[in-house]
This record gives structure tokens, C-alpha cells and sequence, in this order.
């Protein structure tokens, strides 16, 4: 068996026209003699009316703190119901379907209810389903614990079902659909002329997806690397062949550039910056060690550490910034925050080592007045947070430098 396993995301199945798009790619992949997976988002977005977000809105308008267990057995549902109704879409099409909620195509989990990772995929049903001529279709972002609890994978996990189906079946190819021809040198919502990437490597598009761009989950493409699964981002609207991601580049027939420094900029918004005075009481080692704790402690996630012997500076999301002061606060801290800040990645799996590319990343930012709050870098990533009003800016500007249009 030759099995594809094609995943739609919610912006392809928004409307009768989309769904049918959509349907239409796996009956020509049927046509080529794959054995078809398809894999389906909750349909539409925000305000659409079976979208995950307005499935969430229904809860918080009736009060806002909101049992995790409960939440993933509603978020449950979008995806089905997308399911469901793209099998009705097929049947009427003269094609055999049958609809496999995670739990019957054997996504098990672990309990982490709303981020739940998958611990083991039982294929066997699919396998036989297909076997059987069949069009498996799987809603997206859903798996079981052991004990029989329903759990989601986080947002955006449609993507990390379609990866793990992928590795289980030992798929020729996992194909992302989405609203785009593929993976972008920067979001086309911010860069226009930003360019479609024909070959990525699975780490180059794995950095891009950690450090914001949306359009695959990093934990799917970690997925399919596992099992060098060739991975494709697609559009659903055009006959273009989208970004291919692999590692196998003789394999695939393809050439992956290796000279390629800067693969794409990205961007993440609402962070606030923290600065806590640590001349205090106490030495600063203790403090510091107490800070970081409490805050996990609370679940809340920092980013962009640097730790000094008289302050401590870091970034949290926005909307923990509230709960974080509080607890630093109730240690006796003094913190100032800056609110409303955005992080820009410059992402390449080749910068290390290469002079000047942080000269050029200061010089282009400098050159707008875009003030830089903070930097750090890896091997593969240059980070600098800047405001959010300077967010856009700082993205075409970057992506302009190092000519990646
Ligand atoms: P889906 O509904 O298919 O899951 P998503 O909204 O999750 O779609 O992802 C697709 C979106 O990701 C695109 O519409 C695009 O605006 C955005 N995006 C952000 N960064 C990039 C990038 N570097 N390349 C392509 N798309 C990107
Ligand atoms: N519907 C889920 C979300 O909106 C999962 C997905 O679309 O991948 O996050
Ligand atoms: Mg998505």
C-alpha cells in the first residue's frame, strides 16, 4: 500500500467551495493509487461557528476560568464535526469514507488535558479501513489517555496528528494543506514579496516553527524527522507543488541548498519585559533561584533570560504579566515592566560562525530608529525584542537586509 496521509487546516474548510477543494485533492491523490489519510482542523476560525476558538468563547462568556478536562472533551467536537461533514462531502461524491475519532484511530496520550503529547499511535484500524478501499478521516488535534479521557495536542495539533499518522503508517508523504503555497522566507500577512521556500531541511523549518511562524506545529515536523517522512506544505486552493521538508535530498530527487545563511525572519507579539532589581536583602544567587522557581511554580513560561549580579531581566507572555508581578511582588521584589513588546527571530541553521550577521541585524534596525531592548542567539537564531509598534517594521526591514524577497 502506498499510504499519503493529507492534512486540511480550518482556513481550507471555512465554506462549501473550500470543503470541496479540499475533497477534490485527496480524490486525485486516491487517482494516483494512494491510499488516503485525510486529517481535518475544527472548521474555520474565530467566529466561524464550530471553530475552536468560538468553542472556547462559549465557555469564558459564561464564566472565565474553565475546567481543562471539560474544555478538550468540547474542543473535541470541532474537529469532529469538521470530519464528519468532509465524509458526507465524499459519500455524495461516490466515495467510501469512514470517520475515525482519535481514540479509534488510536492516538493515545498522555493527561496533560489542552497540550497533551502523544505517546503511542495503534494504526491498525486505519490500516485495515484502508485495506478495505476506504478513505480514512481522522479529526485533527485529539487523542485518549490510557483511562479513557479525552485530551488535545495544543493548538495548532492537527498538524502533530497528521505527523504521527505519517511515522505509524509509514506514509510517503504527510501533506500540509493550508491557505498558503507554502513555507515563507516571513509571514505573507506582514512581507508581501516574502518568498516561498522550495526545500527545507527539518531543522530549518523546525527553528522557523519554535520561533513563530505559524504555519506548522514544531511538534510535527519533530514527528515526521523521527522517520525522515517527507513532509510538504501545500496549498489548497492552487496546483503549486509547496515546500518540500526533508533531510533525504538524493531520495527525494532534490537538491537542498546548503550555503542558504538566513532562511526567514519571524515574529512573536504580546511579550512583556521584566526587570527586577536584585540589590535587595538577600545575595542575588538566592533570589535569582527563588524568582524562577516561584514562577514555575505558577506555570508561567519565561523567555529571553539574562541574569546579572545586580538584576534580573526576562520576557513573559502578556497575558501572564499580571500573575507574574504579583508573585515577584509578594517576595518583596521591585519589578518594571515594559508591556506590549514583540521578539524577531532571524533563523538560519548555517549563520553559525558566519561574521556579520548581527552587525547587519543592528545596522538595518539602528537605520529606523527601531529601538533593540534585548538580545540573545543561539547556533541557529538571532533574537531581539523590540516594541510592538515597531514589530512590522522590524520584520520587512530584516527581511529586506538580507534579501530574502
Ligand atoms: P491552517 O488553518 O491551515 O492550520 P494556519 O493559520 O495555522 O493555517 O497557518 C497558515 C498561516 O500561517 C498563513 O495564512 C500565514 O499567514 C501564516 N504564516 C506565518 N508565518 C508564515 C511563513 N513563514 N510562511 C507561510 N505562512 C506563514
Ligand atoms: N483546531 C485546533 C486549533 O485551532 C487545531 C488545529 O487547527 O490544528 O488550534
Ligand atoms: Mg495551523
Amino acid at each position: 500500500m502506498r499510504i499519503i496521509v493529507q492534512k486540511f487546516g480550518g482556513s481550507s474548510l471555512s465554506s462549501p467551495e473550500k470543503r470541496l477543494q479540499a475533497v477534490n485533492k485527496v480524490i486525485a491523490a486516491k487517482k494516483e493509487g494512494y491510499s488516503c489519510v485525510v486529517v481535518v482542523s475544527a472548521m474555520g476560525r474565530k467566529g466561524d461557528p464550530y471553530a475552536t476558538d468560538t468553542l472556547i468563547d462559549l465557555l469564558k462568556e459564561i464564566h472565565p476560568e474553565i475546567k481543562v478536562r471539560e474544555l478538550d472533551m468540547l474542543l473535541n467536537c470541532g474537529e469532529i464535526i469538521s470530519a464528519v461533514v468532509i465524509s458526507q462531502l465524499f459519500n455524495k461524491l461516490g466515495h467510501e469514507t469512514i470517520v475515525l475519532n482519535g481514540a479509534q484511530a488510536g492516538i493515545i496520550t498522555d493527561n496533560v488535558f489542552t497540550e497533551a503529547r502523544i505517546l503511542q499511535v495503534k494504526p491498525e484500524r486505519i490500516i485495515k479501513s484502508l485495506e478495505e478501499n476506504k478513505i480514512v478521516i481522522v479529526p485533527g488535534f485529539q487523542g485518549i489517555t490510557e483511562t479513557g479521557e479525552l485530551t488535545t495536542l495544543g493548538r495548532g495539533g492537527s498538524d502533530t496528528t497528521a505527523a504521527a499518522l505519517g511515522v505509524a503508517l509509514e506514509a510517503e508523504y504527510i501533506d500540509i494543506f493550508t491557505d498558503v503555497d507554502g513555507i515563507k522566507t516571513a509571514d505573507p500577512r506582514i512581507v508581501e514579496e516574502a518568498k516561498t521556500l522550495d526545500v527545507v531541511t527539518y531543522t530549518e523549518i523546525c527553528n522557523l516553527a519554535h520561533q513563530g511562524a505559524k504555519v506548522i506545529h514544531p511538534r510535527a515536523v519533530e514527528i515526521a524527522m523521527q522517520k525522515n517522512i517527507p513532509l510538504r506544505i501545500r496549498s489548497t486552493f492552487e496546483e503549486t507543488p509547496g515546500t518540500l521538508v526533508t533531510n533525504l535530498g538524493h531520495a527525494n530527487k532534490v537538491e537542498i541548498p546548503n550555503d542558504r545563511i538566513i532562511t526567514g525572519i519571524t515574529q512573536v507579539p504580546n511579550i512583556t519585559q521584566l526587570k527586577i532589581n536584585l540589590n535587595a536583602k538577600e545575595n542575588g544567587k538566592k533570589l535569582n533561584l527563588k524568582i524562577f522557581r516561584a514562577l514555575a511554580l505558577a506555570n508561567i513560561s519565561v523567555d529571553f533570560i539574562n541574569i546579572y549580579p545586580e538584576e534580573a531581566i526576562f520576557t513573559v507572555k502578556d497575558e501572564d504579566t499580571e500573575k507574574a508581578v504579583k508573585i515577584l511582588q509578594n517576595m518583596g521584589l521591585e519589578v518594571f515592566t515594559t508591556p506590549d513588546c514583540a521578539k524577531i527571530s532571524v533563523v538560519g541553521a548555517n549563520m553559525a560562525g558566519v561574521p556579520g550577521v548581527m552587525a547587519t541585524i543592528v545596522e538595518a534596525l539602528t537605520e529606523e530608529n527601531i529601538e533593540i531592548m534585548q538580545t540573545a542567539d543561539s547556533h541557529t537564531t538571532i533574537w531581539c525584542l523590540v516594541r510592538k509598534n515597531d514589530m512590522e517594521k522590524a520584520v520587512k526591514v530584516l527581511h529586506k537586509r538580507f534579501k530574502l524577497g
